[in-house]
């Protein structure tokens, strides 16, 4: 992308790059984590063993309200470990060498980091794509509830909760016990939103948490699986430290993974902890300023007033309306748009806020729409046979999440943004729309 082409453009006049770059979301360091990754090296215990990795499964199943938490190298690895757990639990253990889940299909959120749905092939599964709904951006009860009737046989729902905004997740878990299917959730984004009280993660049979680098607090890397279920945390920590069985020797009676937490990383998370409800604030802070200043553009912000439930605001999302989007095309790895006066676009916003020196990004694309995932079905509330929807002359659908992905962004949503951070960035936006 060509600055120049911003930094030039009259109605930008007089607006000078920001000095520092301001990010989407960057990790925030307080000064425990030093303490805690001191300890861990002081006392010898750098390696997966350790008080660190203790503590921080005590004070997360705490702080969630969950009964365990199982402290893993990552998100993903959780969401691994839990598709792997309700694939045994549904089909049985496979010989080595197969997946828990071949042969079998899997509903999961299709508006979401592909993190969320890739567990599902590593286990030889196929996913099944699930509608987005406007109310939430997470998946629509009505595309789930209509995906189970053209596919009863299926057995697991992988969701997302995006941004931190909950799903609408006491009406997933009814469908879910109604078709007597097991629910993941994935809970990387929203750690502390809360449904009725209840926080997310703490609703499926299993979740996933991320402490990656820009999630609400962060360990640098690493992950959580949290469960009510004794026997399965157990199980998952065995397979995440290459499934030994009590043997004199390396004696292995299933397969394994390299997946468990350092005593380093689990003593930055420990140090975070502390701090997760003050950056929610931060960010709610964010979310609320943005909220007023773009107040008077054809745009609405992501969805954080849904009933009964509060939001992490991890991340500020703006969505355009549908008649004050400029004319924009995306190919599989570009983008290209008119100006036009009153109108814009994602691209035009995105590009003018890089050109400031501040980062936003588009909404995540859909699954649906990704190559590596084009022969996978996709379920809208509309959807009317088994076949690949594009595939089906004359049939009217419904796609949420495309429309999303296409009218909407993320803003820089840095807890660290003070309020003239956030005019600015909002002045910007408004003469995108000049
Ligand atoms: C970040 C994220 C993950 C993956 O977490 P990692 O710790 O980076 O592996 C999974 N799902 C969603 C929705 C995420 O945002």
């Amino acid at each position: 992308m060509d600055s120049s082409k911003y930094l030039n453009d009259p109605r930008f006049a007089g607006i000078k790059p920001f000095e520092k770059k301001l990010w989407l979301s960057s990790p925030t360091v307080h000064g425990e984590e030093q303490k805690w990754v001191d300890e861990a090296i002081q006392t010898n215990w750098i390696s997966t063993v350790g008080a660190n990795i203790t503590a921080v499964e005590r004070l997360t199943a705490e702080l969630v309200g969950c009964e365990y938490a199982v402290a893993l190298s990552s998100g993903t690895a959780a969401l691994h470990l839990a598709v792997k757990l309700c694939g045994e639990k549904i089909y049985g253990k496979p010989a080595a060498g197969h997946g828990t889940l071949e042969g079998h299909q899997v509903f999961c959120s299709d508006m979401t980091f592909s993190a969320t749905v890739n567990p599902v092939a590593y286990e030889g599964g196929e996913a099944i794509f699930i509608d987005t709904e406007y109310d939430t951006w997470n998946m629509d009860p009505a595309a789930l509830e209509r995906a189970f009737e053209l596919y009863p046989e299926v057995r697991i729902v992988v969701l997302a909760h995006l941004y931190g905004t909950p799903a609408k997740i006491e009406k997933i878990v009814e469908i879910c016990r109604k078709h007597d299917a097991l629910l993941i959730e994935d809970a990387a984004e929203s750690i502390l939103a809360t449904y009725k009280g209840k926080q997310t993660g703490c609703f499926g049979d299993v979740s996933a948490i991320s402490w990656n680098g820009n999630k609400l607090i962060t360990g640098s890397s690493g992950g959580m699986l949290l469960t009510n279920n004794k026997a399965w945390a157990i199980q998952a920590r065995k397979w995440s430290t290459q499934s030994r069985e009590d043997a004199a020797w390396y004696q292995h009676d299933e397969l394994g993974y390299n997946y468990r937490m350092s005593n380093i990383i689990a003593g930055i998370v420990r140090g975070q902890l502390p701090h997760a409800r003050e950056h929610l604030e931060q960010k709610k802070t964010n979310y609320e300023l943005y909220k007023k200043a773009l107040s008077d553009l054809p745009v609405k912000m992501n969805p954080a007033d849904f009933e009964n439930s509060e939001p992490n605001y991890w991340l500020s999302c703006m969505i355009i309306d549908e008649n004050a989007m400029c004319r924009q095309v995306r190919s599989e790895k570009e983008a290209l748009y008119n100006t036009e006066p009153g109108k814009s676009c994602p691209t035009e916003i995105l590009e003018a806020l890089a050109a400031f020196n501040a980062e936003g990004r588009p909404i995540w694309k859909p699954m649906h729409l990704q190559p590596i995932y084009r022969f996978h079905n996709f379920v809208t509330k509309t959807t009317q046979s088994r076949a690949r929807m594009y595939s089906t002359p004359g049939e009217v659908h419904t796609d949420v999440g495309a429309d999303i992905f296409k009218r909407g962004l993320c803003l820089p949503s840095d807890n660290k943004l003070t309020p003239e951070e956030i005019a600015k960035i909002s002045d910007i936006i408004h003469r995108c729309f000049e």
